[in-house]
This record gives structure tokens, sequence and C-alpha cells, in this order.
């Protein structure tokens, strides 16, 4: 029987014979640059995969590494005259090896956690009160609060500046339904969290579902909801992957059921694309979770495009004079498409001056578990995204992803900058706390 990897490659066929090896992708691919290795390019790429596909290679774990070089940022995608997918193909070509071969103990040991929801949280609460004993506070002159390894701890490198766990998760701190000021709801909105910002980046989710409650909104967050699993399904596992998905489907189909959602809102690239894109094809072959996979997904929006929407903006602002840079996570620009809202709303904040980096859409090098696997390289694009947000002389970084705002807070202490990060929507509660349209919370 073909398994689900197999079965993906075979379905990347049509796209691999679409590459006419013309290299426009290695003009633009970030680990190309760092590199100059044609493996590490979405050509090189595909030219393994057809010969896996058409049993030339042997499945070995070697292949699998180089499958494993990737960002699964689309730059390539991009730049390519011919549309092909590059993303698909490479990740359908690890599922297919992952199957063959087996992932390393390590990261299969996480996947399969990761997929353990009640153990994963519990985990992760208790390491949220006992992470002093491994880790010690890291002051970078800046609002956030981090800290860095006291002894070495597999996966992570000891250089590595992280941002604490909250004490209390975001999920923790409101009840499943969250009724908007005013009392009279125009709009009914679920929330996936995602599990960074439900576990670290709880800033980002009050700003959200306050700003919403503030334009009408019901916020409805189930408690139930779990990781994506798009670092299962990106890594490989996509037996794991797919599992994950059916349980957040599940979940939000009842919540749409329940409340009637107009929308359900993410202020992560990679949630909003695992919900608008991944699910429909991890399940299409499976035709009742493909049907609520495409209800979930023609609903499915990322926070900064929803406020803008319902006429966030059009408040009376008070002004946060602050000079600002907004950085492009390649998930939310090249899979969902969204560039301009995020800098709407900067730009609708009287006082902010937006400054554009260079190469704002050029991938920061965190992606996702990457960053863990292949810190030196990460590091390398992280080491170049830091020195252009300092050639701004910008004083907050903003950015759509807490993905990418892990790795960019790394990627400034490790060149000593000391930029606040957060997403914009933090800025525009910010602005409608000192309008008097929030309280402070
Ligand atoms: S840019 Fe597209 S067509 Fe050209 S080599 Fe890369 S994947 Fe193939
Ligand atoms: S997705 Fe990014 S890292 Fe991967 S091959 Fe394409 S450009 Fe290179
Ligand atoms: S994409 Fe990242 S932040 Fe979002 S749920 Fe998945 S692992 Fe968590």
């Amino acid at each position: 029987m073909a398994t689900q990897g197999l079965i993906a490659l075979e379905a990347a066929q049509e796209q691999m014979m679409q590459c006419m090896k013309c290299g426009n992708c290695q003009a633009v691919c970030p680990l190309y640059a760092e590199t100059m290795h044609e493996g590490a390019v979405a050509r090189g790429k595909i030219r393994l995969a057809v010969d896996v596909l058409e049993g030339k290679l042997a499945p070995s774990h070697e292949l699998l590494d180089k499958f494993a070089l990737c960002l699964t940022c689309k730059a390539c995608e991009a730049n390519c005259p011919c549309d092909v997918r590059c993303v698909d193909i490479i990740l359908a070509a690890r599922a297919a090896l992952t199957e063959k071969v087996g992932l390393p103990l390590i990261k299969r040991s996480i996947y399969r956690g990761l997929k353990l929801r009640r153990m994963f949280n519990f985990g992760l609460k208790v390491g949220a009160q006992l992470q002093g004993l491994a880790m010690k506070r890291v002051d970078l002159g800046n609002q956030g609060k981090f800290r860095s390894l006291r002894l070495p701890l597999a996966g992570i490198d000891m250089r590595r500046v992280i941002p604490e766990l909250a004490t209390t998760p975001l999920r923790d701190l409101y009840d499943e339904f969250i009724p908007a000021y005013g009392g009279k709801a125009k709009r009914r909105v679920g929330f996936f969290t995602g599990c960074v910002m439900n576990l670290i980046y709880t800033d980002t989710g009050r700003a959200i579902i306050e700003v919403l409650r503030a334009n009408d909104c019901d916020v409805i967050m189930p408690k139930e909801q779990h990781c994506c699993g798009a670092p299962v399904f990106i890594g490989g596992e996509r037996a794991i992957g797919r599992d994950m998905a059916r349980h957040n489907l599940d979940v939000f189909t009842a919540m749409d059921q329940k409340y009637h959602l107009d929308h359900i809102v993410f202020a992560c690239g990679t949630c909003v694309t695992s919900f608008a894109e991944s699910y429909k094809e991890l399940l299409s072959d499976d035709p009742p979770y493909r049907a609520k996979a495409e209800t979930l997904a023609a609903k499915s929006i990322d926070a900064n495009a929803l406020v803008v929407t319902i006429g966030g903006l059009a408040k009376k602002l008070a002004p946060i004079p602050r000079k600002v840079t907004y950085h492009d996570s390649c998930h939310l620009a090249r899979s969902v498409h969204v560039t301009e809202p995020p800098r709407q709303i900067l730009r609708s904040i009287p006082g902010v001056e937006l400054i554009e980096m260079k190469d704002a859409a050029r991938c920061c090098g965190g992606a996702g578990s990457f960053s863990l696997t292949h810190y030196p390289l990460s590091q390398q694009i992280t080491s170049k995204k830091a020195e252009n947000i300092a050639a701004t002389g910008a004083e907050t970084v903003t950015t759509g992803c807490p993905g990418c705002r892990m790795t960019i807070e790394d990627g400034l202490a490790q060149a000593g900058l000391r930029q606040d990060t957060v997403h914009p929507l933090a800025l525009l509660q910010e602005s409608y706390q000192k309008a008097g349209i929030l309280k402070k919370s």
C-alpha cells in the first residue's frame, strides 16, 4: 500500500516536471547565499526528488538531511517563472523519506510529544514555574524578559537567548467566550492562539483580544485547541500532522456550530497557513475532514488583516512617538499574501514613523525547528536581518509572527542590539489605551 509520503510525492510529480532548471530560485535562496551549495537551492532539491520518485536514489538519512536544508520560506516560488510549488515538492520528499528511514530519535520524540496535548501543556506549565533552574535571566536592556541555558540541553545552542515562558498561558487568562465591549457584537471571531503565543507571547494575544473587543467582536478562544502541527508535518511526520490537523478541525468546527463564527483569526504566519492551506492538502484523501478544512479555511484570516477590514483604524487614535520597522514573516507574506495590513496599522498611528528595512521579506532564519537543528547557519541569516534592522535606526521591530519574533530577538541579542520586538497590534492597543478607547490592562 502506498504510504502518505509517497502519495504526496507522486502528487507533486507534475510540479517537478514544470521546472525548466533556469536557476532563478538560486538568486533568492537565503541558504544558497550562505552555503553557495546547489543542494540548498530548490532546483537541486527538485532534481533529487525526481530521482527519489524514480527509484534512482536509495532512501537514506544523508538524503533526508539534504531535504532538511530548507527554510520553507518560498522565496524560490515567488521568483520562479514556471510557478513551481517548490516547497510542496520538498515537503513531500521529506515525508516520503521519513517514512522509509525514520527521523532521528530526538526529533521523533519531540514530534510525538507535541501531539500529546495535555502532557504538552502540563509539561510547559511546570516548565514555566521551574525555568529558573535550567536557565538564567539575561538583561538585554529592553522591555523583554529573556533567559539562556545554564547547562547544555539537547537541541538548544548554549549561546541562544530565549524569551521567558509566561507564568500563566494566554488561554488560562480568559474564558472561552470573551464578549465584545459595549455588549452588542457585530461579529463572532474564533481565535486560534498557536502554542508560542499561548505559552510565551501572551502580550500579543491580549492585544488581539482587546482590540477585537473594542471593535464589536465577541472572541471565542477554545481551550481544547492545540499546536497546528506545522512543525510536525513540515518536519516530515505527515501521519502525526494529519492527526493534529483533525483535532483542530474538530475543535473549531464545534465552535463554529455553537457560535456561528464569522472569522477565525490568527497572529502567526505559519498557523494561518496551516488552516488556510495546509490542512486541505494534508487531508485531501479524507472527504469529511477535507470538507471541514475547506469550510474553516474560508473563514481564516490574519489578525492585522481582520482589524483593518472591520474598521479598527477608523477611530481617533492617540499618538505614539516611535521609530518602527516591520519584518514580513515568510508564510504571512508568501503563503497568505498579507503584507499591507500590518503596514497600514503602523502608518495609521499618529507619531509612529515606519522605516522600511532592506529585504524586509527575506527569511529571518528561524523557520521553526530549523534554528534548533542548524543554529549556526540560521544565525548567519538572522545576523543579516539584525544588520538591516540596525540600519533603519528604529527603536521597535514589529512582525506578525511569534516564530520570527523569537528568532529576531535572539539575533538582536547576539548583535548587542536593544530594540523591542512586538506585534503591530500591540502598538494599536497602546494607542487605543492612550486614546481612552481601551482601559490599561
Ligand atoms: S526558478 Fe523555478 S523553474 Fe527555475 S530552476 Fe527554480 S524551480 Fe525550476
Ligand atoms: S524555500 Fe527558501 S530555503 Fe527552501 S529552497 Fe526555496 S528559497 Fe531556498
Ligand atoms: S505554527 Fe508555530 S506557533 Fe503556530 S501553532 Fe504551530 S508551532 Fe505553534
